[in-house]
């Protein structure tokens, strides 16, 4: 299928605090290579993605050239930049240097279990419906909770996705739901870029099962988890 332009951008500006290390958690390594470098690889070896722009913290851009992008050689990585306070910063300054593209697909470096048939999935969902997310279908019982921690309602669980990245956009549709975003003073927590469409855009998300093993690295219990699918994944 013919993308036109497709970026990449990847997000690893996080500092990982829920994780408890000293090393940001996308530059732990994990079955001998770092995080960063799986999330990487899967966009490098995807035919689809033209260009691949990194998001990383303004103290760490060095070290991820030459640890990272050199190291392993990875030729579709076209700039490392500088991300933001919060991961919408991050994303923002990424859209800024993406400019001419026609599609951009946005991944959370902390998921190193992210693969090129995913990544295929949500660009062709993003060609029908400009905005589209790859998650999955939620296995547990969810209930939202007040802040004295009591249930206040239990939504029907075959409605409910898990959702991940990486997400696809139209290039000016994302770019321009961020812009909109920007200009006001929103008190909502914004955690993905899928909402600042359906906000700013009025543009539904389109959701494609990608897998359970697509699992965000957050606390020392993914690292297990991920190492395991990762040994499974390389064997
Ligand atoms: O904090 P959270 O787990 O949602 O972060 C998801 C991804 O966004 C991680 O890969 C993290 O490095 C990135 N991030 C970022 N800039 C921030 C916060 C998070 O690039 N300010």
């Amino acid at each position: 299928m013919e993308y036109g332009k497709v970026t990449a951008i990847i997000l690893a500006a996080g500092q990982g605090k829920r994780m408890g290390s000293s090393v940001p958690k996308q530059y732990l390594k994990l079955e001998g290579h770092e995080i960063l470098y799986y999330s990487v690889r899967a966009f490098e070896d995807c035919p689809a993605v033209d260009e691949i722009i990194l998001v990383t913290g303004g103290r760490e851009i060095e070290y991820c050239q030459k640890e990272i992008v050199e190291k392993y050689g990875f030729l579709k990585v076209s700039k490392i930049i500088p991300g933001g306070a919060e991961r919408y910063d991050s994303v923002y300054a990424g859209l800024l240097a993406a400019d001419d593209c026609a599609y951009v697909l946005i991944h959370d470096g902390a998921r190193p279990l992210v693969t090129v048939e995913i990544i295929e999935k949500v660009l062709e969902g993003a060609m029908t419906y400009d905005n589209c997310t790859t998650g999955m279908p939620v296995k547990d019982t969810i209930k939202v909770a007040d802040r004295e921690q009591m249930a206040v309602e239990t939504p029907d669980r075959s409605t409910l996705w898990a959702i991940h990245t990486p997400q696809a956009f139209s290039y000016p549709v994302i770019l321009e739901a961020h812009r909109r975003f920007r200009e006001g003073d929103y008190r909502v927590p914004v955690t993905d870029d899928t909402m600042m469409v359906e906000m700013f855009m009025r543009k539904r998300t389109k959701l494609v099962e990608g897998s359970y093993r697509n699992i965000k690295v957050t606390t020392p219990d993914d690292i297990e988890a991920a190492k395991a699918f990762l040994r499974d994944q390389e064997a």
